[in-house]
This record gives structure tokens, C-alpha cells and sequence, in this order.
């Protein structure tokens, strides 16, 4: 687990959490680790920053009834304002067995405009004992009214950013996205390849994709490919543990930009 997780359970435990949170990052699975580690802290029976007790067994398994999971429905592609109302609705109850409610909302950039407006007022008069937990890929893809009533947390994958690097992949991307052609994407994966550390650099590129999601860059890449992009970069990354090829590799989570 990475140092970012720890030190949020913390300030969580010792009750110091700003009641509306923005986890921050690459790695969808990283925020996931880390929304569920507050939701630990804010609620185990023992008080630790997490333990193997009833509380935070049930919140390791998806059933802590003061612990929510707002996501998107497997047919939208957006968290409706409906959703949003329950979750609305629920946070002014006193919670049921636990300290804490929690309201993780999974991806929060897949809220609908209707959805955040929604939620702008539990977030600006913050309810007793409620804590809210956005998870995204880049603050900028949330509306600046729910960035300014949360407090931002990058939560990475300790990415060492190797500039020089970084400056070469944004080149050949912008290459990519003027002119279409493929070319600029194998030669993105063949300098990744070349890379000593394989998984930094992935992580890396991840991290290129969610700021030109976020428009830093604007590139003309549809949001949802870079997005699926980074996806794919941090996941692909799992096939290091089986040395399978550097190249192989990168080469595989570079087609989701493609239309
Ligand atoms: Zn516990």
C-alpha cells in the first residue's frame, strides 16, 4: 500500500479528514485501496487505521451498511442524479452500527451535471459524521464547484517523474492526435520499452493521459480513450510479474486511443 493511503487512514482515525475528500490518481484500484482504508479508520470497533475486526471486515466486503458505494450502473456511463438524491437523502440520517457514514463515489467523473449540483449543498453544509470520498483520475475532470468544497489528495503510485521522459511521450501523443497516425504510438511504446523501470514509466505515461484528459494538453483524443488509455497503461503493468515482453507490454494499452 502506498504512503498516501496510510496517511489518510491516519488523519482519519485521529478525526482530522475534510468531510468531502478528492482521492486523485492513475490507478483506479489505487483510489479504490485507499477510499476503503478511510472508510476503515473512520469506523473500526478497535480504532485502528484498520484491522481484521467486524467493522472493517464488512467494509472490505462491500457490506457495512454506513459505508456506500455510488458507481455507475452497468448500462449507463454516468452516476444520475437519482443516485445522487439517495445518497443526498441517506447522509442526514445518523448512521446505523458504525461512527462514520462514508459516500464513496466511484468514478466522481462520471457524475452527471445534475448529479454534482446535487451534491454541491450536503458538500458546502457538511452533515455530523459524514464523510464524502470522490475518486477520479484528475480533479480537473470534476466541476471547479465540487473541487472548491473538497479537498484534493493525489494519491499515486509513487511516480518518479522522469521529465525528459515525460517531454518525449507528450511530443509523440501530440503527434498521434494532429495527425493519426498509429506510427507516433508504437514509437511511444518503443521508447517505454527502452526504459530500466518499466512500471515507473507506465505509471507515467498513465498519469500524461489523465492530464490530457483533464485538457493539459487539450489533444483532439476523445476524453473517454485517454482515459481508457491510463486505464489500460496501469493495468497492462501486471504483466511485468511474468516478465512478458517490455514492448509487447505498452504496445497493448495504446489501442483504446485509437476510435
Ligand atoms: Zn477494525
Amino acid at each position: 500500500m502506498n504512503n498516501a493511503g496510510a496517511l489518510l487512514a491516519d488523519t482519519a482515525r485521529r478525526g482530522e479528514l475534510h468531510h468531502a475528500v478528492i482521492l486523485h490518481g492513475p490507478s483506479a484500484e489505487a483510489l479504490r485501496d485507499a477510499a476503503i482504508r478511510i472508510a476503515k479508520a473512520l469506523n473500526c470497533l478497535n480504532r485502528t487505521s484498520g484491522d481484521d475486526c467486524l467493522a472493517c471486515q464488512r467494509i472490505e466486503r462491500r457490506i457495512h451498511p454506513d459505508v456506500h458505494f455510488i458507481e455507475v450502473g452497468s448500462e449507463r456511463k454516468l452516476i444520475s442524479v437519482e443516485q445522487i438524491r439517495d445518497i443526498v437523502a441517506a447522509a442526514i440520517l445518523r448512521p446505523y452500527e458504525g461512527r462514520n457514514k462514508v459516500f464513496i463515489i466511484d468514478p466522481a467523473d462520471a457524475l452527471s451535471a445534475g448529479g454534482s449540483n446535487s451534491l454541491l449543498k450536503t458538500l458546502e453544509e457538511p452533515v455530523r459524521d459524514t464523510t464524502f470520498i470522490l475518486l477520479t483520475r484528475s480533479p480537473d475532470l470534476l466541476l471547479p464547484t465540487i473541487r472548491s468544497r473538497s479537498q484534493a489528495i493525489y494519491v499515486g503510485g509513487n511516480v518518479q517523474r522522469d521529465e525528459e521522459l515525460a517531454a518525449d511521450i507528450a511530443v509523440l501523443l501530440e503527434q498521434f492526435a494532429t495527425k493519426k497516425e498509429s506510427a507516433a504510438l508504437l514509437a511511444i511504446a518503443a521508447v517505454l520499452a527502452g526504459q530500466e523501470d518499466l512500471s515507473q514509466s507506465m505509471a507515467l505515461l498513465a498519469e500524461i493521459l489523465c492530464d490530457a484528459a483533464a485538457g493539459r494538453p487539450a489533444l483532439a483524443i476523445p476524453r473517454e480513450r485517454l482515459l481508457a488509455a491510463a486505464d489500460a497503461s496501469v493495468f497492462n503493468t501486471r504483466w511485468l510479474m511474468v516478465n512478458a515482453d517490455a514492448r509487447m507490454i505498452v504496445e497493448q494499452a495504446l489501442p483504446a486511443l485509437i476510435t
